[in-house]
């Protein structure tokens, strides 16, 4: 089976204080969100990353994120962070190619295929995000826009890579905006990158990737998002900052791997 992933992406939100608090009631919780097959993921900003992952050591079911990285191990670059430098905190994720990145900083694909691979290098998981805007959808064109994502950046792996990655569909249009992907929607998109992947690698390669779904993701949509075949779990914005939503979030996925 599968690995099962839930992800908690904080964004720019939360002090150090706060985040101890965050994870803290998150950990009380601890002892009914493991399950053999699942991995929790929390992606808090870079100041907190070396407190989560200390917080968390214990914990061999938690993992620890950045939400970025920049595609330099070192050097006069000032103000970003190296891959190196979060692998130093203990954290072994970085969540790269995000929406927000995309339309804020202005990332594209060439630089994102650069961060993926100095991310591999330094024996960090890319979490890489991929999804269409609402108008790409309206138009149709977001498979194009899905493949053209995947097909400029790990389509360039080798095999020994890719099976490192951690693909995230994120449609731009649900994400913040309460409104998420119905589970027919968010299953078909999940099929097709699967395929994707299939023919540009190989089937058993293409079954071992986790597709996670990202996009309002709440308490109340999780258990159905998740029962889908391949929907191997969700990154999950706002609803990861309330320690019960997520806490709430993780049990749909407990839940759905308890009965298999
Ligand atoms: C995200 O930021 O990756 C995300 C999916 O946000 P939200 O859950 O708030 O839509």
């Amino acid at each position: 089976m599968r690995t099962k992933i839930i992800a908690g992406n904080w964004k720019m939100n939360k002090t150090v204080q706060e985040g101890i608090v965050l994870i803290e009631e998150i950990l009380k919780s601890a002892g009914k969100l493991q399950h053999e097959n699942l991995q929790i993921i929390l992606a808090p900003p870079f100041p907190l990353l070396g407190m989560a992952s200390a917080l968390t050591s214990d914990y061999r079911f938690i993992s620890i994120s950045a939400q970025n990285c920049y595609y330099k191990n070192n050097g006069a670059f000032t103000g970003e962070v190296s891959p190196a430098m979060i692998k130093s905190t203990g954290a072994n994720h970085v969540i790269i190619g995000h929406s927000e990145r995309r339309m804020y900083f202005h990332e594209d694909n060439s630089l994102l295929s650069e961060k993926i691979k100095v991310a591999l290098q330094n024996g960090l998981t890319p979490v890489y995000c991929c999804g269409e805007t609402l108008s790409e959808r309206n138009e149709a064109s977001h498979y194009d826009i899905i493949k053209n994502q995947l097909e400029e950046t790990i389509f360039s792996l080798d095999e020994e890579e890719i099976i490192k990655i951690v693909i995230a569909y994120e449609p731009v249009w649900a994400i913040g905006t309460g409104v998420n992907a119905t589970p027919e929607q968010a299953q078909e998109m999940h099929r097709f990158i699967r395929t994707q992947v299939a023919l540009k690698f190989k089937d058993d390669i293409a079954e071992k990737i986790p597709i996670l779904y990202g996009g309002s993701v709440k308490p109340e949509n999780a258990y159905s998002l998740f029962s889908c075949t391949d929907i191997d779990g969700g990154l999950i914005g706002g609803a990861s900052l309330n320690s019960n939503d997520f806490v709430a979030i993780i049990n749909s996925m407990v839940e759905i791997l308890r009965k298999k």
